[in-house]
């Protein structure tokens, strides 16, 4: 049973994917992680933090090996909600047509699944090995990644590279690495006046057109064309509210929502500072939350150990890609180089999703190689 446990990866991903993890997760997906890497002679610990409404949160690391190299991969096994309309049920991992369903087949415990597969018969004197794994990564991230950090901190635990594996695949297995990531930035513009009567304009102060007027000046500004790596940065106004339900009434506040995604040019405080100062102009004032900075993992050694392993198992050759949304890749790369690689993502946070048994298979073989690849590599 053990053997079949550690070896079979369609196996170990059922038996994530049957604990129902709604994010933010805690429990029973943690034990069966544990169950699985206990006899694989990992070390692990599991602490719960936060509360409610953005946790409890449960999180995991567990490392085991010594070695000049120390791998890390990193992952989360919360999931988004089912939703209404499974053919099957979300929560009863079912194999179909050489596919096996259930949500976070792809994002992301078919991939973990794939990561503890591939390092079963990676003996322990090759290196050290770390998972670390969060229940956070779907819900606002406040508990997850970030305490794992926190955790790694307090015992000096630094790895050299850390593989997070995210389904990055397009198409194809294969087809597209992330090397990088887009910072995310929100921000909200208040412009206050008086309120007044129409007909009696000089009793009031319009905040409309100073909050126009904001508007069309950041709608001017052009943060930078792009670079090597990244596309060019963009604003995006996402909501003008005034709320004024009379017709002879001149409000007395309007507001507007802006998101930013923001390449390496920039930093979340930067572009905050920049907002601000048009805004002031106009007597408007701003609050912001920067979700997450950008990173970047140059092209280099980690990158070409992990494109070389893709092309040798798939025949593909991987595109270096720094789009789409966040990911917990922004926390961990203030301690190594990050690249994340993982499955299609083609029917992820979906009804119905699915991933075909033979990438999961091929993911298996993809990290082992990459995982035996990096403890090789030399030091420092
Ligand atoms: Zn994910």
């Amino acid at each position: 049973m053990e053997t079949k446990a550690v070896t079979d990866v369609t196996h170990l991903a059922r038996q994530l994917i049957a604990c129902e993890s709604v994010t933010p997760a805690t429990g029973a997906v943690f034990d069966a992680m544990e169950a699985i890497l206990a006899p694989l002679g990992f070390t692990i610990s599991r602490f719960v933090a936060g509360e409610a409404p953005d946790g409890p949160v449960e999180n995991l690391f567990a490392t085991r090996g010594s070695g000049s190299r120390h791998f890390a991969f990193a992952g989360h096994l919360d999931v988004v909600p089912a939703g209404k309309g499974w053919t099957g049920s979300a929560f009863e991992p079912d194999e179909r047509d050489g596919l096996l369903y259930g949500r976070g087949a792809v994002d992301m415990k078919g991939s973990i699944a794939a990561f503890v597969a591939a390092i079963g018969d990676i003996p322990e004197d090759a290196g050290r090995i770390s998972l670390i794994i969060t229940g956070d990564e779907e819900g606002p991230a406040v508990f997850g990644t970030r305490a794992l950090m926190e955790f790694m901190a307090e015992r000096s635990i630094v790895p050299d590279l850390c593989l997070v594996g995210e389904p990055t695949s397009v198409n194809t297995l294969g087809d597209m690495m992330k090397i990088g990531r887009r910072g995310s930035v929100n921000m909200w513009i208040t412009v206050t006046g008086t309120q007044g009567h129409v007909a009696y304009p000089h009793n009031a102060d319009n905040p409309i057109p100073r909050l126009c007027a904001i508007m069309s000046e950041l709608e001017k500004v052009r943060l930078d064309n792009g670079t090597d790596w990244f596309q060019a940065s963009n604003l995006e106004v996402t909501d003008l509210t005034v709320g004024n339900e009379a017709h002879n009434v001149i409000p007395g506040e309007a507001s507007a929502r802006l998101s930013i995604r923001f390449n390496d040019r920039h930093t979340g405080d930067g572009l905050v500072r920049m907002v601000r100062s048009v805004a002031e102009l106009h007597g408007g004032t701003v609050e912001a939350i920067v979700s997450g900075e950008p990173f970047l993992t140059p092209p280099g050694d980690f990158s070409a150990i992990i494109a070389a392993a893709i092309t040798e198992v798939t025949g593909v050759e991987p595109e270096l890609s720094t789009s789409g949304g966040t990911s917990d890749a922004r926390f961990l790369s203030k301690l190594c180089p990050v690249v994340e690689f993982g499955l299609r993502n083609a029917t992820m946070h979906k009804l119905d999703e699915a991933v075909e048994i033979a990438d999961l298979e091929a993911l298996v073989e993809i990290y082992r190689r990459i995982v035996r690849k990096a403890l090789e590599m030399p030091a420092g």
